[in-house]
């Protein structure tokens, strides 16, 4: 899944991007307000971060103005005190959610977690078809008593999967939500893993989960 992280503390918006790319996400930093809209207007997140003291536009009028772009990515302000007047501000300018800094990375992940559940139609804190499970918060994927091992790009990109169960992905869509900005190659890397994800999940036992709908992209669901 695709973050965006809008925050100008330099140190602190690499060790967000580092640590979350550790988890698996793919991870956008803007340093100011006007990047921020800027790469938000350009791909669909699935979680923005947002810092409010922003040189540019800051983040309060930075959640209002995504809103009013109807962009409807779940935000969550890191506010820099526990002042409850940062965080009522927050949460009527259109954020989901606020965290005061200095904040656990845990908790930090855990919240990011519960924003993509509210965001989805169906939320539950397990992701399965058929006999497949992914559980998002200890990383594991197995199906029926077997564990399988992936890299953190191919959890991302089977997360994504079975968050949209149902719902024919195309190419483009899965680049958007499991790559990141910086990612120039071209969307033949989809194949390729893919590939790598039906020999794990797939060709051991026998399955066929990932359905290829020619010339549209790939679709998962229950048999
Ligand atoms: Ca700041």
């Amino acid at each position: 899944m695709r973050v965006l992280v809008v925050e100008d503390e330099v140190r602190l918006a690499e060790a967000l991007r580092r640590g979350l790319q550790a988890e698996g996400f793919a991870v956008d930093v803007a340093s100011s307000g006007t990047e921020g809209l800027s790469l938000a207007k350009q791909s669909p997140y699935d979680v923005i971060l947002l810092d409010i003291m922003l040189p540019g536009i800051n983040g309060f009028k930075l959640c209002s103005l995504l809103r009013e772009a109807e962009i409807w990515s779940p935000i969550m302000m890191l506010t820099a005190k526990d002042g409850e007047l940062d965080e009522a501000e927050a949460l009527d300018t259109g954020a989901d959610d606020f965290l005061s800094k200095p904040f656990s990375f845990t908790v930090l992940l855990a919240r990011i977690r519960a924003l993509m559940r509210r965001s989805t139609t169906s939320r539950p804190a397990q992701l399965s078809v058929d006999d497949l499970v992914l559980d998002p918060a200890s990383h594991q994927v197995h199906r029926r008593a077997t564990d399988i091992e992936l890299t953190a790009r191919e959890f991302s990109l089977l997360e994504l999967m079975l968050r949209r169960k149902g719902e024919v992905l195309t190419k483009s869509d899965i680049l958007e939500h499991v790559w990141d900005y910086d990612f120039e190659g071209d969307s033949n890397i989809v194949e390729v893993y893919v590939g790598y994800l039906r020999k794990k999940i797939d060709v051991p036992f026998g399955t066929k989960t990932i359905r290829t709908v020619r010339g549209v992209g790939y679709l998962v669901k229950d048999d």
